[in-house]
Order: C-alpha cells, then sequence, then structure tokens
C-alpha cells in the first residue's frame, strides 16, 4: 500500500500516545513467560507479540525497540511532528516488586536519552512501578527534576490492584505537586476479569482494554481521589475509553447508588462523576480516527481537553492522519487539537509548524 504525503497544515501533530521498549525490559518479559507461571492476559499480549512469527507482530516489536530512525521515518512518512512516547503496557507493572523499581529508572534513562538525541521530535513520559508507591513518587520528582519530564504513565491495574486504593495514593500526591499528567493507559485485563472477554477473544484493544481501563478510571473518580487531589490531572486514551458516552447515566446511577447506602466503597464525592471528567481529564482519541466520536467528546469535555495520539506502533495507519487533517473543524480547534492542547498537558516548548 501506498503511504499518502502528509499535507502541509499550520499545526504541529504532536501525537500523545506512543510506544517504546527497550530490549532490557523484553529480556525481563522472556525470563518472566519462560516461568510458564505468568498471567494469562500477559502471556496473551506479549506473550503473543513476542513470538508471534506474523509480519505484524514482527514489525511491531521493531518499531517498539527503536527509538531512532525507525521512528523518525514512521513519523515523517505519516506527518507527526512529535511523539510522546511511553514504555509500552504492562511496562514494569508484570514485574516482581524489586525486579520493576529497579527497572522503572533505567527505563527512563533510555528514554531520556532518546529524547536528548532527538529533542524536537521526542517527548518522555515518566514509567513509575506502583507497586512500591513511595519509590514512584520519588521516580516521579526525579523524573521532573533530573530527566526534564512533565508527565507519568501508569499502564491500568498492577497485579489486579487499583489506583483507587488509598494505598497508592502517594503517587497522586507526587503526580499533584509536582504538576506531572498521569496518563492511565491500558494493560491487559487482570486474571478475574479476563475470562469472558478472552474466549471471545475481545480481551485486547479490540474491546477489553478499553472496558478494563475505564472501570479504572471511574474507580479512582468514585473512591473520592479528586476530592482528595483536586489539582489532580489525568489523561485517558481511546476517546476517554467511552466515559464520556457514558456520563448522563453515571452520574444518575452514582447519585441513586450514594443515596442507596448499597455499597462500602461507594460514597458521596464531592461533584458529579462527569464534573471531575470534565475538570481532572483529558482525552485523546488514540485508535480512533472517528470524526463524530471527536466532535462529541469536544462538546462534552471542552476542546482543550481532547487531544491527538496515534497509538503508535499498535495503530501505524498513516492515512488516519489524512482524515483527522480533513475534519470539519475550525482552524482554532483543530490547532487545539494537533498541537496545543498537548504542548500545554505535556509542557513541551510552543513552536510553529
Ligand atoms: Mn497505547
Amino acid at each position: 500500500m501506498s503511504i499518502p504525503t502528509p499535507a502541509k497544515v499550520p499545526y504541529r501533530r504532536i501525537a500523545t500516545e506512543e510506544a517504546f521498549a527497550p530490549k532490557e525490559m523484553l529480556e525481563i518479559y522472556n525470563k518472566i513467560l519462560a516461568k510458564g507461571n505468568t498471567d494469562v492476559g500477559f502471556a496473551n499480549l506479549m506473550g503473543f507479540y513476542m513470538s508471534s512469527p506474523s509480519d505484524r507482530a514482527k514489525h511491531i516489536m521493531r518499531c517498539l525497540e527503536d527509538l531512532d530512525d525507525i521512528r523518525l521515518g514512521h513519523m515523517n512518512e505519516s506527518g507527526v511532528d512529535v511523539q510522546v512516547i511511553a514504555l509500552t503496557s504492562p511496562g514494569v507493572q508484570i514485574m516482581d516488586k524489586e525486579t520493576a523499581v529497579a527497572f522503572a529508572p533505567v527505563a527512563n534513562d533510555i528514554l531520556a536519552e532518546a529524547c536528548k538525541r532527538h529533542p524536537t521530535r521526542f517527548v518522555g513520559m515518566i514509567t513509575v512501578a506502583p507497586q512500591d508507591p513511595h519509590a514512584a513518587a520519588k521516580e516521579i520528582e526525579r523524573g521532573v527534576n533530573k530527566l526534564g519530564m512533565h508527565s507519568v504513565v501508569i499502564n491500568s491495574h498492577t497485579h489486579g490492584e487499583y489506583l483507587s486504593d488509598p494505598k497508592f495514593w502517594e503517587i497522586f500526591e507526587a503526580a499533584e505537586a509536582n504538576d506531572t499528567p498521569i496518563y492511565l493507559h491500558p494493560n491487559s485485563l487482570p486474571k478475574d476479569m479476563i475470562k469472558p472477554f478472552l474466549e471471545a477473544g475481545l480481551d485486547g484493544a479490540v474491546y477489553g482494554f478499553g472496558v478494563e481501563t475505564g472501570l479504572h478510571a471511574l474507580r479512582i473518580i468514585t473512591a473520592g481521589v479528586f476530592d482528595r487531589f483536586p489539582k489532580l490531572r489525568m489523561v485517558i486514551g481511546h476517546m476517554g475509553e467511552a466515559l464520556p458516552f457514558w456520563a448522563y447515566r453515571l452520574d444518575y446511577m452514582h447519585n441513586a447508588t450514594v443515596k442507596s447506602k448499597r455499597y462500602e466503597a461507594i460514597k458521596p464525592t464531592l461533584r458529579k462523576p462527569s464534573d471531575y471528567l470534565k475538570s481532572n481529564f483529558y482525552i485523546t482519541n488514540s485508535g480512533v480516527a472517528w470524526e463524530p466520536a471527536i466532535k462529541f467528546s469536544q462538546e462534552f469535555m471542552g476542546v482543550d481537553r481532547v487531544l491527538y495520539a496515534m497509538d503508535y506502533p499498535y495503530q501505524y495507519a498513516p492515512e488516519e492522519v489524512g482524515f483527522l487533517d480533513n475534519m470539519k473543524m475550525s482552524d482554532a480547534d483543530k490547532l487545539a487539537f494537533f498541537q496545543t492542547n498537548a504542548e500545554h498537558v505535556f509542557k513541551i516548548p510552543h513552536a510553529k509548524p
């Protein structure tokens, strides 16, 4: 298939949910997979990509490992000016605590070096190990102060545990204090959830990821995290994991559930779930090059809260850049979507296209 030449446009295209996987991490993954008793979701996701002979899997692995010419070539070919790059899912979160805490800074240093080599093209997100919230908080500080990174990636649940549990809240405290938004990215489904998805082949990016990450974001909201940390900002991909489309019913039923006092876990929050979505979250369109969904999300969230993302290399589809360039949308809104919102959220210096 020939790739269309990207149009010249009056904005920089900043893609905000782009992935990498250093070979040092893949070596750790190989050891985890070799044990054979690993998490079923992980084995089904990275186990597949790392061992499948299919062209797609082999190509994705090559792109994931590269932080130089392959990646830059694809960016140039598709018209992406800047990638905001995060350690691919599940990052360190599949590792045991000790390995995760040791490897997160290694991954961050590798990414920071790549950002130094390509300072106008790459922006890095800080990886942390939620397995040790205190170490994670320290790594956020180091990422900001030593590596010049201004956002954090967390790949949803960690061994089936959710950030709604107050034992993790030191991470939120550090993210709020350092003004680093947390990108809550999908992970493969935890073992207690995966069975009906897996038997239908719907556990992955096709559907399961979105369901589980949306649940995670909602758990954070209903646990009262944003009442405790009102300046905390989070980013969720894939059109906000559909939460904007749920918002009306979430508000209605959350209120009814709080009033019923049926669940110890659902306590009153100061505001409605949709209020937190609109004031503490940004969403990206990663994997969804679909104008009606983007426009609805802009209407619901506000134009300054919806950002462009490609999900490279998993959904490297250069023609989608053209679909998005051609959306019927004002120039100002398109500039916000592709460029200025990302500059604001990830503290990327403003530049002309
Ligand atoms: Mn992704």
